[in-house]
């Protein structure tokens, strides 16, 4: 694509100086220099409306959130060795997101690999397993142990001999189907298999609204049959919170919540501190004793007293601005909005989602639902041209992957819808 030389230098200096293994978004990468809000703001000082960065999910720069870091790293910026008090507030304010069940800490990282990789050491020292069970297109993180069951990765990564892949629940392809008692059956032939093999389960993990797999929150509580069976082979349920956590789906503040399961161990990252590198888990006791016992666990940065405080003050906005309820009220619309155009464009074949979570599946062919991956990358393309700024998703590369701030307001819905449409007649067009 075309990107004017000022731009096409930028790209070579880094390709030079960063090496092969970085990508770049987009036909015509962007240049970002300042965020605000739902806004980023590009060298030329171009407004781009960002609704795929699921990480400032308050919106870039929420003053709150920078007060906090601000005041907090004038102060002390620290590891976890010391006593200090904004950890354990956030612990306390953590665990009291999930009332009545047995999970009993908190344990922090810098990143969602890092939680998932710490997850799974705890799960091997608690099962004595090995074996994991993810979806099919599943991504949990980059390190060794962690992209050893992040197929999404892709072909050139090697998934380990102890995992076993399980089709995700995708309603659109099921014909009715019933997704619950499938994915039961899926899930207990993955068991038999590890088992057939000499291994002994450790962990089903799942993403609750499988990002990567394409977005698929329903049907609602159907992971329970599949939940009680990695227990009762003695596994544990890791629910990775990494996407749909801290009140995105507008219905709970995590997405195993919609479906009625508590799992063993929850991992989180993203939007916990709106742009500060704070990850970390939820555990029961019994997840975290024997590791404890044999182990410690120390990581330098994780548990800083500045993302802390970033973290506290994520929770305390969610709260104090509703934005559960508002990721509700304004991702119906958006969803909705994207669904009359449907009426308008062949292509979009399946329009579904939660709160400000949103898959929109792309088909060549309504009938036979055939995935149409070029056409994506072009809608893609063409919205960053129109200023706004998504990706795509899932197996087929065939679903647009929409996930506003949760602070996007109805205007800017409506912008969005706008510009999809636009979108989807040019590219029909064969622009
Ligand atoms: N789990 C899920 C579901 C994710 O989407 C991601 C990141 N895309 C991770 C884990 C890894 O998080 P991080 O990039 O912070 O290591």
């Amino acid at each position: 694509a075309d990107v004017g030389p000022e731009t096409a230098a930028t790209i070579a200096r880094r390709d030079a100086l960063l090496g092969p293994a970085y990508r770049l978004m987009y036909e015509r990468p962007l240049h970002i220099v300042k965020g605000e809000g739902a806004w980023l703001i590009d060298s030329d000082g171009r407004r781009f409306l960002d609704i795929y960065n699921n990480v400032t999910s308050l919106g870039h720069c929420h003053p709150r959130v920078v007060e906090a870091i601000t005041r907090q790293v004038a102060t002390l910026a620290t590891n976890t060795r010391y006593l200090h008090e904004t950890i354990l507030e956030l612990a306390e304010r953590l665990l009291a997101t999930v009332p009545g069940t047995d999970l009993a800490h908190m344990m922090l990282t810098c990143t969602g690999s890092e939680a998932n990789d710490l997850a799974y050491r705890m799960a091997k020292v608690r099962t004595g397993g090995t074996g994991i069970i993810v979806t099919e297109t599943a991504y949990h993180g980059f390190t060794d142990a962690v992209s050893q069951f992040s197929p999404s990765l892709g072909v050139t990564v090697d998934l380990g001999a102890h995992v076993r892949l399980v089709p995700a629940p995708r309603a659109y392809h099921a014909d009715g189907a019933d997704l619950g008692e499938r994915f039961t059956r899926d899930v207990e032939a993955a068991i038999a298999d590890l088992k057939r093999h000499g291994i002994k389960p450790a962990m089903l993990i799942v993403d609750s609204i499988f990002t990567s797999d394409g977005i698929l929150p329903d049907p609602r509580c159907f992971l329970k049959g599949a939940v009680e069976a990695i227990r009762k082979a003695g596994g544990l349920f890791v629910g990775d919170e990494v996407q749909p956590g801290f009140g995105r789906t507008g219905e709970h503040m995590w997405g195993f919540q919609r479906h009625g399961v508590v799992p063993d161990i929850v991992t989180m990252g993203k939007p916990m501190g709106n742009g500060q590198p704070i990850a970390g888990l939820l555990v029961t006791h019994d997840a975290v004793a024997q590791f404890g016992r044999d182990s410690r666990y120390f990581n330098t940065f994780a548990g800083n007293t500045v993302s802390c405080a970033a973290a506290v003050a994520v929770l305390d906005t969610i709260e104090q601005e509703g934005l559960i309820a508002h990721s509700a009220r304004i991702g119906t619309h958006l969803r909705e909005g994207i669904a009359a155009l449907a009426e308008r464009h062949e292509a979009i074949g399946d329009v579904r989602g939660v709160g400000m979570f949103v898959g929109v599946e792309i088909v060549s062919d309504r009938a036979r639902r055939t995935p149409d991956r070029e056409l994506t990358s072009r809608v893609v393309n063409l919205l960053r041209d129109k200023g706004v700024l998504i990706s795509a998703c899932a197996m087929g590369h065939n679903v647009l992957k929409i996930r506003p701030p949760m602070v996007l307001d109805a205007g800017q819905a409506d912008m969005v819808i706008a510009a999809l449409d636009e979108s989807f007649a040019e590219a029909a067009a064969g622009n």
